[in-house]
């Protein structure tokens, strides 16, 4: 059943309805009859030696069964095959470990991994230095965050100490004249995609700085995961907590290089290292949630076949949007001023003149169609989260929307 809502929030965000659709047939498999769970092949299980009735609900299913063990696995080579395809090479390089406590927890846990000698407080820890390249909300937390550590944050593009508005009017020329990576740091931290802003750092922008750079380079790619091609040989730790492109809330994915999963004294819960030895299950794993990526997984093999083409319909849909915000004389305007910098799964725009706003948003509210567009309240004026889920319709709908109002105002 297609949804009556057009719901752009930024997470959890609007699923496609075969994800939702196999989600309830997993939680009661005898719900949908002629539909069965990814685990059944006809009247058997196709998973080797799960001797599970077929029709047992995944949320009643043990973690330590073959079948569980099986969709983590699965869930990890579906990851895979869309980012890596058949490079066996790269893909040794790297493993996917699933992870709780969102992407916030990895804001501090991927130095402590990376950083044995780090820790809480300045006092107890050897002082390394992070560039980090500050772009919005999400990674100035992050850099807030690794400062009570014993990080010392060098702010590359001097984000922290200019009003934080100031960046989304560079040109992409300004922008990249701005950076200044320190010569004695360790990493370079970025998120490739602020949420709240909908800025995003362009990837061949970011290939030619960080690519010579030789440092660990770190990448919070929460709001823009599973959106385009990754070039996985640049990041050392990629991660996105999964309630906007991969699923629903309760999982992180952490894509880690192989060759730093060391040991560490760290609890095991953060350990990366004890995460993957235990094929992130070394307790009860969020395992609804891993499904639900699994099933977005398949969802975009089948429907996009690969993630170029995924990232070209992604390019259509925020492009037809902010075509429709740019029309009409600056009835509208966007946030982030050159459209090399503009997100294409976050799009931020705000009326030019705010009198208005009150009168927009009266019209929102008198109809039930359009969820969820209201912008971040550190950032005010309208967001529309366009992720895996979204669709031509949804994006129709809003243009719609957004035209009537300007059309009634230009009359
Ligand atoms: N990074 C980015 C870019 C985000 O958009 C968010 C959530 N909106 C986070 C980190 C935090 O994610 P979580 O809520 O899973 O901790």
């Amino acid at each position: 059943m297609k949804s009556t809502y057009a719901n752009f929030a930024a997470g959890p965000a609007q699923l496609p309805s075969e994800v939702k659709k196999n989600l309830l047939i997993a939680i009661e498999p005898n719900s949908y009859i002629g539909s069965k769970p990814l685990w059944a092949d006809g009247n058997q299980s196709r998973i080797p030696g799960d001797t599970l009735p077929l029709d047992l609900s995944l949320l009643e299913t043990s973690h330590r069964s073959k079948r569980i063990e099986w969709i983590i696995q699965d869930t990890k080579e579906r990851l895979k095959a869309l980012l890596i395809g058949s490079d066996s090479d790269l893909s040794n390089q790297y493993d996917i470990l699933f992870m709780q406590g969102g992407a916030s927890l990895q804001f501090t846990i991927v130095l402590l991994n990376l950083f044995p000698d780090i820790f809480i407080g300045t006092e107890r820890g050897q002082e390394i230095i992070g560039d980090y390249i500050i772009t919005g909300t999400w990674s100035e937390k992050a850099a807030c965050e690794a400062k009570n550590l014993s990080v010392q944050i060098n702010d590359v593009l001097g984000t922290l100490s200019f009003p934080n508005r100031a960046i989304y009017d560079l040109s992409a020329e300004d922008f990249e004249k701005q950076l200044k990576f320190s010569e004695n740091s360790k990493f370079i931290y970025y998120c490739e995609n602020e949420t709240i802003q909908g800025f995003k750092i362009p990837s061949a922008m970011i290939r030619k700085q960080i690519q010579s750079k030789k440092k660990l380079v770190i990448c919070d790619m929460s709001s823009s995961f599973l959106t385009e091609t990754v070039d996985l040989n640049l990041f050392d730790v990629i991660f996105a907590s999964a309630q906007k492109n991969l699923g629903i809330p309760g999982v992180t994915v952490v894509i880690v290089r192989r060759e730093l999963l060391t040991k560490s004294s760290l609890p095991p819960m953060l350990s990366y290292r004890i995460t993957a030895d235990h094929v992130s299950a070394y307790n009860t794993p969020p395992v609804l949630s891993i499904y639900s990526i699994n099933l977005m997984a398949r969802f975009i093999s089948d429907t996009f076949g690969n993630l170029n083409t995924l990232a070209e319909y992604h390019r259509q849909l925020a492009f037809r949007l902010y075509d429709c915000i740019q029309k009409g004389n600056l009835f509208y305007k966007t946030i982030v001023k050159d459209p090399y910098f503009r997100s294409l799964t976050n799009i931020c725009w705000a009326l030019q003149d705010e009198k208005l706003e009150s009168e927009f948003n009266e019209l929102l509210s008198a109809q039930s169609e359009i969820l969820e567009i209201g912008g971040h309240r550190s950032v005010g004026g309208y967001r529309a989260s366009l992720y895996n889920g979204s669709t031509e319709l949804m994006v129709q709908k809003l243009c719609n929307f957004l035209t009537q109002f300007r059309m009634s105002r230009s009359l």
